[in-house]
């Protein structure tokens, strides 16, 4: 099967599944100059895309935060496991046609960013910088990839594959989404103040606000005041 009927069949079937996004990274992104991260070359030498999927989060989950957090972290985790199952059944599509596939972790769920690495709270590759190089978004100043459609309101994972997926590309809007220009509304309502208006993340400091202050509960302000 050519590189186009296997990354259409595979849209195809994410979308019937009920994901929300789809998109493919050529994995050389990772071995730009400008990644500082984990790369999945280091989990799987022959890897040429990473396929990404994501779910888009219901608003009413931020609109009750503070107050309703378990029902947020709640409504994350459902996502998670939404994906998990959507990313089961493609990773066997695409074994099927005699490729690898490993699934990723969700971001923020028991497996990820902040349970895989205590000492850096890096994830094994990164998700967001992936998704950006597939065209599905560019950054915020909270960190988190932008979606023109849903915002941050996003839950993704990935698929490492050594299948010759068709990849997209960047953004046209460039690395840092152009509306963060002159909004700090994320950066001010950030009770750990752990956002920069140059689009980093003082990662131990969201963490510590999350694992020690609410007790393992996620926190999501920085999504909910996002005009976007
Ligand atoms: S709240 Fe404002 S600065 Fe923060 S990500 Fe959204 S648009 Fe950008
Ligand atoms: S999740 Fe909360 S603590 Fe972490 S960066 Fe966003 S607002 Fe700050």
């Amino acid at each position: 099967m050519s590189r186009y009927s296997l990354t259409g069949n595979l849209r195809d079937a994410a979308f019937q599944k009920g994901t929300d996004l789809f998109g493919v990274a050529d994995a050389s992104c990772f071995l730009r100059p400008d990644y500082t991260g984990n790369r999945p070359q280091e989990i799987m030498p022959e890897i040429s895309v990473v396929l990404l999927l994501g779910v888009s989060i219901p608003r009413g989950a931020f609109a009750t935060l503070p107050g309703g957090r378990g029902e947020y972290t709640n409504t994350l985790m459902a996502g998670t496991a939404t994906l998990r199952v959507i990313a089961f059944s493609l990773a066997r599509q695409i074994e099927r046609e005699g490729y690898l596939a490993s699934i990723v972790p969700t971001e923020g769920s028991e497996f990820g960013y902040w349970y895989a690495d205590r000492e850096t709270l890096k994830a094994d590759l990164s998700l967001k910088y992936a998704a950006y190089h597939a065209g599905l978004g560019s950054f915020g100043h909270n960190h988190l990839l932008i979606h023109p459609d849903f915002g941050a309101r996003l839950r993704m994972t990935g698929i490492l594959t050594d299948a010759p997926l068709e990849a997209g590309n960047p953004h046209a809007s460039g690395f840092h989404h152009p509306s963060c220009k002159g909004c700090k509304k994320c950066i001010d309502i950030c009770p750990a103040k752990a956002l920069s208006d140059d689009g980093t993340i003082n990662r131990e400091a969201c963490a510590d606000y999350m694992f020690r202050e609410l007790g393992g509960l996620r926190c999501g302000m920085c999504i909910k005041v996002c005009p976007l």
